[in-house]
């Protein structure tokens, strides 16, 4: 279910490389490349999906694995604690840049609200 020249499909085929935080048969997660935050990484499942708008119902437990694994990341980055924030930017005026689903996970400061 990989997708022609996208970027995450080619760090889960391992062609470009990642550092790995968390990775099981359903899910990769990763450090971002330009962390908005101390904890800054990315959840994204091993299927490719474009954006939240294609999630189908038969992705459920997928979604399902994202948000485990995103929990899990929470705690391999000791920010379980203390609180953190799942984003998942969706679109053209969500500030979308990577068309593959991907679940931020920030922590590690106080981030503010509303996002600009
Ligand atoms: P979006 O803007 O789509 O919500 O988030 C895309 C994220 O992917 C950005 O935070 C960006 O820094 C990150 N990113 C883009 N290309 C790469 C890459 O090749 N490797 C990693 N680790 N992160 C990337
Ligand atoms: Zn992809």
């Amino acid at each position: 279910m990989s997708h022609n020249n996208c970027i995450f499909c080619k760090i889960i085929a391992k062609e470009i490389p990642a550092r790995v935080v968390y990775e099981d048969a359903h899910v990769l997660a990763f450090d971002d490349l330009n962390p908005q935050a101390p904890c800054h990484v990315l959840v994204i499942p091993k299927k490719h999906i474009t954006t939240a708008n294609d999630v189908v119902t038969e992705d459920r437990e997928r979604l399902g694995q994202m948000f485990i694994a995103g929990q899990k990341v929470a705690a391999l980055k000791g920010v379980d604690e203390n609180g953190f924030r799942f984003v998942m930017n969706t679109g053209q005026d969500g500030g979308q840049s990577v068309y593959h689903i991907h679940l931020h996970v920030l922590g590690g400061r106080p981030l503010t609200w509303p996002p600009g």
